[in-house]
This record gives structure tokens, sequence and C-alpha cells, in this order.
């Protein structure tokens, strides 16, 4: 067991920090005031290779593992959960395709978009108004004519949607099989598809989400990610995959809430000493502290185990639901420490409590993760030996 990191991991980690430090925490609070694109920042992410860390090298990306893209995700979002949203989006966006597409169709669609001077991105269109959590509910379809497929239907809360260039979409190619109907599709921007509502939302200002409006988009055959009906399980593997990123940005809240809470605790006097000297806050920082190292140990595991080839859908979950808490009791706790100020927009954590509360939302809210590692472990206990035999149904009871 070696909890270190490898050089190469060791640097990665100290390039994103730095760049947050330099780029992001400090500009976070004030681009949020324009609920924009943080377009200048994400541009430096992308010359700094900091984006689109999990495209294999054949299609033109470094082909880094998902430990590593946890780091630049931790790290960003501990300078501000919007702008890494806005960053590591192509991650979940390109993830089907990395699952599913050929390295062929990896080249054609996707290498333009990671290789030229100019951040360009994707946008993973699952989400419907009816079809949320419950993604077997999509209405899209995809009508197949002659060569191509035609795209009729309305996404929402697709992040980065009006900046996207290439939309991953999820639609129906046989709506009586529901789930087993679905497929995925890389479709390119074109006149055909349109941006609908830009959502408004609480926190992660410095993100942007539409709806995208498919009018019969045509693409042609090429654009079918795996096989017909593939979608479903594609969409499970792509978020198998992405959790992990969910709950580094988690992480970086949670320490960033942490280490506000502490400087402030450490300076501020009531009663002739620091508040941090009362056990009532010291308590509430370690606390905060042991959340957030269980919250980037179960997130670096998850990963791991991804990269290892291993199934991670339990520990994924478990991963995502725990540091999004993590992050959401981290940041109320911390505008608690800073008192009235922490509750004033002058000060950094009112914004921690805004933006940590989506991460326990989007990418599948925290029930469904419970649902997701719930069913693995019910599972499990199928063959589980405990060493302790009895009938649960009550026929053969044990003599105490
Ligand atoms: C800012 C933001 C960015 C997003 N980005 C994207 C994106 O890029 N692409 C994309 O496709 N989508 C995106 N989403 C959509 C997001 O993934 C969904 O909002 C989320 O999956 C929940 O779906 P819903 O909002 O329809 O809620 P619903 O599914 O309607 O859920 C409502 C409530 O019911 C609960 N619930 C539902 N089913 C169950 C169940 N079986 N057991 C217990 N509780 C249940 C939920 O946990 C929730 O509390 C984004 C959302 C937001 C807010």
């Amino acid at each position: 067991m070696d909890f270190s990191l490898t050089d190469k991991e060791q640097k990665l980690w100290e390039r994103a920090k730095k760049f947050s430090l330099e780029h992001i925490s400090p500009k976070a609070s004030a681009l949020e005031k324009r609920r924009e694109f943080p377009k200048e920042i994400v541009q430096k992410a992308y010359e700094e290779g900091l984006m689109n860390l999990h495209i294999p090298e054949e299609a033109g990306g470094p082909g880094l593992s998902l430990l590593s893209e946890t780091f630049v995700s931790e790290a960003t979002g501990y300078g501000c959960a919007g702008i890494a949203t806005s960053i590591m989006c192509n991650n979940l966006a390109f993830a089907p395709l990395v699952i599913g597409a050929t390295i062929e169709q990896l080249k054609t669609y996707v290498k333009p978009l990671i290789t030229g001077k100019e951040a360009k991105f994707g946008a993973f269109c699952l989400t419907e108004r009816k079809a949320g959590s419950d993604a077997a509910a999509v209405a899209t379809r995809a009508e197949r004519d002659g060569d191509e497929y035609v795209i009729t239907g309305t996404k929402c809360f697709a992040t980065n949607g009006p900046q996207a260039e290439l939309f991953t979409v999820f639609a129906s190619t046989q709506p009586e099989l529901k789930h087993k109907g679905l497929s995925v599709f890389m479709v390119p921007k074109s006149k055909n598809v349109k941006i609908g509502h830009i959502e408004n939302k609480m926190g992660q200002l410095n993100s942007v989400q539409s709806e995208v409006i498919f009018e019969g988009a045509r693409v042609p055959q090429e654009c079918l990610v795996g096989k017909e009906g593939e979608g479903f399980k594609i969409a499970m593997q792509t978020l198998d995959m992405t959790r992990a990123g969910i709950a580094a940005i988690a992480t970086g809240v949670a320490q960033r809430a942490l280490d506000e809470a502490a400087k402030f605790a450490n300076i501020r006097q009531q009663f002739g000493r620091p508040i941090g000297k009362f056990q009532g806050i010291g308590f509430k920082l370690a606390d905060m502290g042991a959340r957030t190292d269980a919250a980037r140990h179960l997130t670096r595991y998850a990963a791991w185990l991804a990269d290892q080839g291993m199934r991670n859908s339990k520990e994924s979950s478990f991963a995502k639901f725990f540091a999004s808490d993590a992050a959401m009791k981290n940041a109320t706790q911390a505008v608690q420490i800073m008192g009235g100020y922490g509750y004033l927009e002058e000060y950094p954590v009112e914004k921690l409590m805004r933006d940590a509360k989506l991460l326990q939302i989007y990418e599948g809210t925290n029930e469904v993760q419970r649902l997701v590692a719930s069913n693995a472990i019910l599972k499990e206990s199928v063959n589980l030996d405990t060493g302790f035999h009895v009938d649960y149904e009550g026929r053969d009871a044990p003599k105490m």
C-alpha cells in the first residue's frame, strides 16, 4: 500500500494548485457577478495542459489516468467549483466517446477540438425536462434516413451548451424498448442545433448551462457511437468514470471551506482569545478536516479502481455522495464559524455554500448515488459469509 504520488502525478498536482491559486481564486468572486462563461481562465487552463486529460494519445490527447484528472479537478475546485466545472466539462462530454467510439471516430470528431490553439468544447446532452434521474425516459428521437440519422428533441441543463462545437446526445432509436432503445451520437454544431433557455442558477455562476434543441439535425451514420441500443450502458459507464471528477471538485470545495474557516478562527478574537481556541469551534474544524481527508481518499480510490480496469460503480457513488455532502457540510460550517462575516458576499464562504449545493445534485443526485451503492451492497451480501449462520425468516433462530 503506497499513498505517495509518482513524480509525474506530483508535478501535475503542484501545477494545477499553482494555476488555481494564481488564476482562479483571486478572480472567481468578481467574475461570478457577470454570470458568464469564464473564457479567459478556461483558455489559460487549456494552454497549461489542464484540459481533456483522458483523451487517448492516438486521438491527440495526453492519455492520462482518471487519478491524474482528480488532481486537476480538486485543485481547480479549490479555487472555484463553477470554473472547475467549465474546465472539466469536456471530460463528461467526451467520456462516452472514449468509452464507445473507435479511434477513427475520435480522430475525426474530437481531435480537431483538442489540438488547436483555442480551447473548444463539447456538451453532454442526456437530461431532458421529463427525463432527469430516470434517464431511460429520454424522448429525443434519432431516426434512420438512408445513410443518416435525423435527431429531434430538446435537452436541458447542458453544461457548456452555448460554447459547444460537438454535442454528445443520448437519443432513442427504438422508443418501445425503453432504456434498451437508447443510443448515443456525436452531433456537430449546425444550423439545426439551437441553443434555447439559459438556466439561471443559485451557485456555480462561473459555469453556463442551457437547453439544446435538435430540430431534425442530420448526422452521418458514422456519428453513432457503439451500436444502436448501447446508449444506456454507455451513459452508466460514463457516470461511473466521471463521478470521481465531481467528487474531486467537491473535495477541493471542502478543503477550501476548512482553510478559510481555520484562517479566520486563528485571527478572530472574542472574549480575549482566538475563537479557534473555543472547543465548540475547534471540534468543528477537526470534523471538517476528517471529512475532507476521507472524501479525498474515497475519490482517489474510486479513480484508481477505474484506472486498473476494475468496476467502481459502488466506490464512485460512495465518493460522489460523501465528498459532495462533505463540501456542503464544510461550507455551511465555515459560514457558521465566520459568523456574520461568513454571510457577507465580501468573504469567500457564502459562495462556497451556494456552489457546493450543486455538487449534491448534478451527474446523478446523491439519492441516486445511494441507490447505486445500496443495490451493489445488497447484491454483494447475497453470498456473504459473516460466520453467523441464521435463517432470517425465523425458522432456525440461533440459540444464544
Ligand atoms: C448546473 C447543472 C448542470 C448540469 N449539467 C448537466 C449536463 O451537462 N448534462 C446533462 O445531461 N445534465 C446535466 N444536469 C442535469 C442533472 O444531472 C440533473 O439535474 C440530475 O440528474 C437530476 O435530475 P432532475 O433535476 O430532473 O431531478 P429529478 O430526477 O426529477 O429528481 C428530483 C428529486 O427526486 C429524487 N429522486 C429521483 N428519483 C429517485 C429515486 N429513484 N430514489 C430516490 N430519490 C429519487 C432526486 O434525488 C431529487 O432529489 C445538470 C444540472 C444542473 C443543475
